[in-house]
C-alpha cells in the first residue's frame, strides 16, 4: 500500500487574494534636467514642503488632543503605567542577558531563569495589551461627540491652510493626499508624523481629468502633458539623442495672485514602451508625476511617475501547469543564483543576476567600505583634537555627521575632489592636525558619497528590472505559484544574533542584502495576480525530497545522507514547495 508522508511543517497559508477591478499600471522613467525650470517651480516646490510641515503640526497637535481624551480614563491610564513598567523590566532583563552572554562570549549560557522570567513578563504584557484594547474601544465609543468635534476640528484646520498656502489645487490636492495616507499609515504604528527640511527636492503631479490615451499622450495630442516624439540631441552621458516630456506646471501667480500655466520639458528615457493595448482594454493614463530629488548638494535626480488604469476584469489564467519557485542567494560563479523552479511537469531551472551586475555591486561596496573607513579615522582624530560637544555626544560615526561639523566651524572642501585619493586623506588625517586635514576629506567624501549614491541607484534599478523580467516568464508560464514563507528580515536579524558570526554566514548576508528575495517575491506575487493567476505562501522545511528527512545540506549539489539522492538544493527545495500539486506523491513509501 502507498502512503503518502507529509511532513508535520508543511502548512499551506491561502494568502488573502487581493481583488483588483481595475489593473493600474505604474510605469517610471527617467528624466534629464529640464530645460525651463524657473525659480516659480521652485517656490512652488518650497511652499509645498511647508503646506507639509503645517499639516503634520496640525496633525500633531490633534494626536495630543485625542490622547489626552482617551487617557483621561482612569483605566487606561492606569493600564498603560503598568504596561510601562513591565516594558522596562523586560528591557534591563535583555540587557542583563546580553552582557552575561557576552562576558562568556557565547550563547549557550545558563541563562535560563533570566529566559523563563522574560516569557512571564511577555505574557503578561500580552495581557495588558489585550485589556487595553477592549478598554480603547469602549472609550473610543463613549467619547465619540468629543472625538467626531476634534476631528472636525482638524479637517478645518487643515482647509484653513490649505487656502493660505498660495499653491494651486493640482498642488496642494498631491500634499494633501500624501498627508492622508501617511497619517493613516502612522496612526496604524503608533508613531508621529515627521518634519520634512526643504532640500530642493520635491514633485509635480498633474491628474489628467477623465484620463488619456497612450497613443494621444505619445503623439502629442493633449496639452497637459505629452511626448513628442522627435529625437532632439541632447549630449548626456550615453550621448542618446532623447524625446522629450512636456508637462503643464500651474507654477506662476500673477500681481492678482492668478495661478497661470507654463510649460516644462524634459529629455526623457524611455527605457521600455508603455502599452496601449492591456488585457484588449485601452490603457488610460490618470496621473504624471514630475520627481525631482536631491542627492547630494547641488546635484538633483529627476523622474516621472506614469500611473494608468485598465477598465478590465482580470480574466483567469489559462496555463495548467503550477510551479514551485525557491529564491535564494548563492553565488554561482561570477553570478548571483536568485530563484530555481520546479514545475508539475517536472521541468526544472534557474535565474540569476548576471556577473556584470554583481561585479557592479561589488564595487559599490567597496566604495562603500572605504568612506566609511576614512570617516570613521577622521571622526575618532577630530573627536580627541576639538572639543566639539556634537562629535562626543555622537554614537556612530558617518559623513553627514562631519559635514555638519565642517558646517559649524564654517570649514569648506578642497578644490579638485577627483585628483584626490583615499590613500592622500588617510595620509593627511595621519599627519596633519585633524582641522586642517578636514577639507581633503571633505572635498573626497563628497565626491565619493555622489559616486555611490548615482551607481547604487542606478544598480537597485537594474536589479527591479531583472526581477520584473524574471517574474513576467514565470507569471505568462504557469497558473500556480507556490513560493516560500519565510520571513526574511528576521532570518537576518537572527543570522547575527550575539554577533559572532562567522565569515561564511557573513558572505550570505552580503549576497541577501544584495539579492533581497523578498523585493523578487513581491514581484513574483504581482506578476501572477495581474495575470489570474494564484499565489500561495508555504512554511516549508528544508528537507529531502526523496526520503522527507532534513540533511545539512553544505553544498548546491548535494547527496542525501540517509536516501543517496543526488540532487541541487535549490530545485530540491522547490520541489518540496510544490508537492502538493505535483501528479504523483513525493514521497513514497511501502508499508
Ligand atoms: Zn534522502
Amino acid at each position: 500500500m502507498r502512503r503518502r508522508v507529509q511532513s508535520k511543517k508543511t502548512t499551506i497559508i491561502k494568502k488573502k487574494l487581493i481583488l483588483i477591478k481595475k489593473m493600474i499600471i505604474v510605469r517610471k522613467y527617467g528624466l534629464l534636467e529640464p530645460e525651463n525650470w524657473g525659480d516659480d517651480c521652485h517656490e512652488q516646490l518650497f511652499l509645498m514642503n511647508k503646506f507639509w510641515n503645517q499639516l503634520v503640526e496640525i496633525d500633531r497637535a490633534d494626536r495630543a488632543q485625542y490622547k489626552d481624551i482617551i487617557i483621561a480614563d482612569p483605566d487606561i491610564t492606569k493600564l498603560e503605567a503598568e504596561l510601562q513598567t513591565i516594558s522596562d523590566q523586560v528591557l534591563n532583563l535583555s540587557k542583563e542577558q546580553k552582557k552575561l552572554r557576552a562576558s562568556k562570549r557565547s550563547k549557550n549560557v545558563d541563562d535560563g531563569l533570566l529566559v523563563e522570567h522574560i516569557k512571564i513578563l511577555r505574557e503578561q504584557e500580552r495581557t495588558i495589551k489585550t485589556e487595553l484594547k477592549a478598554k480603547r474601544i469602549i472609550v473610543r465609543e463613549a467619547s465619540k461627540p468629543e472625538l467626531e468635534a476634534l476631528n472636525n476640528k482638524r479637517k478645518y484646520a487643515v482647509k484653513l491652510a490649505r487656502q493660505q498656502s498660495g499653491l494651486w489645487w493640482g498642488n496642494y490636492n498631491a500634499v494633501c493626499e500624501s498627508y492622508e495616507n501617511a497619517r493613516g499609515k502612522a496612526i496604524k504604528i503608533g508613531v508621529d508624523l515627521r518634519f520634512k527640511r526643504f532640500d530642493g527636492s520635491g514633485r509635480f503631479v498633474n491628474q489628467i481629468q477623465g484620463g488619456m490615451t497612450v497613443t494621444d499622450f505619445m503623439n502629442s495630442n493633449h496639452t497637459v502633458a505629452c511626448i513628442y516624439p522627435l529625437p532632439i540631441a541632447i549630449n548626456d552621458r550615453q550621448g542618446k539623442a532623447r524625446a522629450r516630456l512636456n508637462i503643464t506646471a500651474f507654477t506662476g501667480a500673477d500681481e492678482a495672485g492668478k495661478h497661470y500655466r507654463r510649460l516644462l520639458s524634459f529629455p526623457i528615457i524611455l527605457h521600455r514602451p508603455l502599452p496601449e493595448i492591456e488585457n484588449g482594454q485601452p490603457v488610460r493614463i490618470k496621473t504624471i508625476s514630475i520627481n525631482k530629488k536631491r542627492i547630494s548638494a547641488g546635484h538633483f535626480t529627476w523622474s516621472v511617475t506614469i500611473t494608468a488604469t485598465v477598465d478590465a476584469d482580470i480574466t483567469a489564467h489559462t496555463s495548467t501547469i503550477a510551479a514551485g519557485i525557491n529564491l535564494g542567494w548563492k553565488r554561482e560563479g561570477q553570478s548571483l543564483r536568485v530563484a530555481s523552479y520546479y514545475d508539475t511537469n517536472g521541468n526544472t531551472g534557474h535565474y540569476r543576476l548576471p556577473a556584470k551586475w554583481a561585479a557592479a555591486i561589488d564595487y559599490v561596496e567597496s566604495l562603500r567600505g572605504d568612506i566609511d573607513e576614512v570617516t570613521n579615522e577622521i571622526f575618532n582624530t577630530l573627536k580627541i583634537q576639538t572639543e566639539s560637544e556634537l562629535l562626543k555626544q555622537a554614537k556612530h560615526p558617518h559623513t553627514g555627521l562631519i559635514y555638519r561639523y565642517a558646517r559649524e566651524i564654517n570649514c569648506k572642501p578642497a578644490l579638485q575632489a577627483h585628483t584626490i585619493t583615499k590613500a592622500d586623506v588617510l595620509k593627511s588625517i595621519a599627519l596633519l592636525p585633524a582641522l586642517e586635514a578636514l577639507p581633503c576629506y571633505l572635498a573626497w567624501s563628497r565626491y565619493k558619497e555622489r559616486e555611490f549614491s548615482s551607481l547604487h541607484t542606478r544598480l537597485l534599478n537594474q536589479r527591479k528590472d531583472y526581477y520584473r523580467n524574471i517574474a513576467a516568464d514565470l507569471a505568462d508560464k504557469y497558473s500556480v505559484i507556490t513560493l516560500d514563507n519565510a520571513d526574511y528580515a528576521k532570518m537576518a536579524r537572527l543570522e547575527s544574533r550575539s554577533g559572532e558570526e562567522n565569515e561564511l554566514l557573513k558572505i550570505a548576508r552580503t549576497n541577501r542584502f544584495r539579492v533581497s528575495p523578498s523585493e523578487l517575491r513581491l514581484t513574483i506575487e504581482q506578476a501572477v495576480l495581474k495575470r489570474g493567476g494564484k499565489v500561495e505562501r508555504i512554511n516549508q522545511q528544508n528537507e529531502c525530497a526523496n526520503c522527507g528527512r532534513p540533511d545539512k545540506q553544505e553544498s548546491i549539489i548535494w547527496k542525501c545522507a540517509h536516501c543517496g539522492a543526488v540532487y541541487d538544493q535549490d530545485e530540491n527545495m522547490a520541489k518540496l514547495l510544490i508537492r502538493n500539486y505535483l501528479p504523483t506523491p513525493l514521497i513514497q513509501s511501502t508499508v
